[in-house]
């Protein structure tokens, strides 16, 4: 077993991404064996694409991308190769090399959509055993749901409109006709023509200023699954942080985004030193206008971030130490199908608290685990007498459902809290060198639970004759008995201050002593202020503070409490959500309204939009005001965001 070991230590080196080839990698000519993925209509076992190449027109005018998806395929005998398409209009699909002017038209069938038109349609393509190349000409439409077209006013420049993709969990067949699973890894290339005052991005190597002519060229040498291909479009500049790493922002934003990520070296550092070389190249931030759904989505090479996170205290970066830890849980070893998105996004938990505690130390990672902690317990909560207790569950079963049901605390912080709770059993040690050859061994595939689980009894639990349950957490509903207890005096004061105030007393009143002195020969009573100042206090510690203040405190108290400690005017989004949701439970949001509608008018972050409209809609008093005020905001919502908050109004 030891030999083994050491010899798949050596592989392992070399299959990781120190040895990758510059040119782009062709795809092994081997099959999956796993099972079909039940969210995309594509016969990857017959033939499927291992190099994609797009030439793209951005009309903004038109709001439409008119387009070629150029597939280069492994065809292993097939005479129809399926792709997916959703909200798209296919025009002639031709066979053959462009390159040597050999394209010939073919025939090609759009299929049903399915019953809850949750994953479109199958274009079907005539091909012959021998063909290698097909070219879908096509464009987008109203319905490419994947497109946030910005008109110039939700833009910083307020003079230049601004465009950008989202493409997961699958999206992206609504803006590229292709097989859209996570299981496909292709390479991709592309050619984009713009308006020649905006620049172009993609997930791939970017330029750093404009082309006169507006066309672009990328190129992503490296196998990425079809919903890392992302496209941003708008007046941007760039800015070099040093070390491989910079950030894109609208020209307005671009110094504070600077300022905000300035450790994103010294991230990347962490992250290097515990989990392996960096394999992309470059790492960019691309900070996007406020529509964006997410928090942070993990483009590889390009990082597409929320300007939520632009607090001036850097309060919030933990989110770049999320989308950056991605670019190995994810990006590099992928999960097969959406069933298995805990290992994308559980294991990407663990590592961004990982980098915050080498950044800020243990004291302040335990309080941000033990946020998301908190916000997992509601959510099992929520689950467990939902339709589908079984959610809970590491391993879902999505068949004929949204795979966005997918992104819950369960395969963040669940999945987050397995890999902590092995670390406690196995040490950390052993849990860091496991994870890092783990990264080294699947660089560059997808993988589902099963063959995780193989992996971890061959080389973590067999060698080190452990016994964990990782069969209870990985299959099993809720949260297993042995699941780490994280604990921090500080949260506990926080809560406590909370009590105290919700028992009648107020901590936060301001509070001074006087004292005497001696200064040059002369007594003096001085002041001191022993009242507690927002500033004393990190956002997460406050999150827990208004976490647990009383539903029935009275509008008075929480007028009271605002003026001491201003959260209706926080900069900071993490706050302000957590006290608008607050505000609506006591019905304070009454007359805070224009604070509110300021904020859900502003921002698109579906995290912050779901449980502030949530409350608003609960609440009798409150349910028109959720409607007064997505009736305003919702043209500045991207598509994600907009059906979220719509589909929660109309139940
Ligand atoms: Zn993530």
């Amino acid at each position: 077993m030891m030999k083994n070991w050491i010899l798949f230590f050596v592989l392992g080196l070399f299959w990781g991404c120190s040895n990758l080839p510059e040119t782009p990698i062709a795809n092994t000519e081997k099959l999956s064996t796993l099972p079909h993925d039940d969210h995309s209509y594509a016969n990857l076992q017959q033939i499927r694409t291992k190099h994609l190449h797009l030439d793209l027109e951005v009309d903004f005018k038109a709001q439409t991308i008119y387009g070629v998806a150029r597939h280069q395929m492994i065809n292993k005998g097939a005479d129809t190769a399926i792709f997916d398409v959703k909200g798209l209009l296919i025009q002639k699909v031709t066979l053959g090399d462009s390159k040597k002017s050999r394209e010939k038209e073919t025939d090609f069938t759009i299929g049903p959509m399915d019953k809850d038109s949750i994953i479109g349609q199958a274009l079907l393509v005539n091909v012959d055993s021998n063909t290698t190349y097909v070219n879908i000409y096509y464009q987008t439409t109203t319905e490419s749901a994947a497109l946030d077209w910005l008109d110039t006013t939700l833009t910083s420049s307020k003079t230049k409109p601004f465009l950008y993709t989202q493409g997961q969990a699958i999206l992206t067949r609504t803006w590229i006709p292709l097989q859209d699973s996570p299981s496909n890894r292709i390479t991709y290339s592309a050619d984009v023509k713009v308006p020649s005052d905006l620049l172009a991005l993609m997930s791939a190597k970017n330029p750093t200023s404009l082309h006169p002519d507006g066309i672009f060229h990328f190129e992503m040498p490296y196998e990425i699954p079809s919903y890392l291909i992302a496209l941003a479009v708008g007046d941007i500049g760039f800015k070099d942080l040093g070390s491989g790493c910079g950030v894109y922002a609208e020209k307005e934003l671009l110094q504070q985004c600077a300022t905000e990520f300035e450790d994103l070296p010294r991230m990347m550092q962490v992250a290097n030193n515990l989990y392996g070389k960096y394999c992309w190249g470059r790492y960019d931030v691309l900070v996007l206008p406020y529509s964006f759904p997410f928090g942070g989505m993990e483009n590889p090479m390009l990082t597409f971030a929320n300007p939520t996170l632009l607090t001036g205290d850097k309060s919030l970066v933990s989110v770049l130490a999320h989308e950056l830890a991605h670019s190995w849980s994810g990006n590099l070893v992928t999960n097969h199908s959406w069933s298995d998105l805990w290992l994308n996004e559980g294991t990407t938990v663990y590592f961004e608290q990982r980098i915050m505690e080498a950044l800020s130390g243990k004291e302040v990672a335990d309080i941000m685990a033990l946020i998301e902690f908190d916000e997992l317990q509601n959510a099992l909560k929520e689950i467990q007498s939902s339709k589908h207790p079984e959610d809970s569950r590491l391993h879902l079963e999505l068949v004929g459902r949204d795979p966005d049901l997918a992104l819950s605390d369960v395969a963040y912080v669940k999945g987050a809290f397995f890999f902590k709770t092995l670390e406690q059993k196995v040490g950390r040690n052993a849990l860091d060198k496991f994870l890092k050859n783990y990264f080294a061994h699947f660089a560059f595939q997808t993988i589902d639970a099963n063959t995780f689980i193989d992996y971890l009894e061959q080389h973590l639990l067999n060698p080190l004759q452990i016994d964990f349950n990782y069969r209870q957490w990985i299959f099993g509903e809720g949260l297993p008995q042995n699941c780490i207890q994280i604990a921090s005096p500080r949260l506990d004061q926080m809560s406590s201050y909370a009590q105290q105030f919700n028992a009648g007393s107020n901590p936060f009143k301001p509070q001074f002593k006087y004292k005497w002195i001696r200064k040059n020969g002369k007594r003096k009573k001085v002041k001191i202020d022993l009242s507690i100042h927002y500033e004393d206090r990190i956002i997460q510690e406050w999150q827990i503070f208004i976490r647990n203040l009383s539903p029935k405190t009275s509008a008075t108290r929480m007028k009271q409490l605002d003026h001491d400690l201003h959260f209706s005017a926080s900069q900071n989004s993490e706050v302000l959500k957590e006290w608008f949701v607050l505000a609506a439970q006591t019905s304070y949001a009454l007359e805070i309204k224009p604070a509110i509608e300021n904020f859900l008018v502003k921002v698109g972050r579906r995290k912050y939009l779901m449980p502030i409209y949530e409350a608003l809609n609960s609440n009798p008093k409150t349910k028109q005001m959720a409607r007064d005020i997505f009736n305003k905001a919702k043209h500045n919502y991207h598509s994600v965001s907009r059906g979220s908050v719509a589909n929660l109004l109309n139940n």
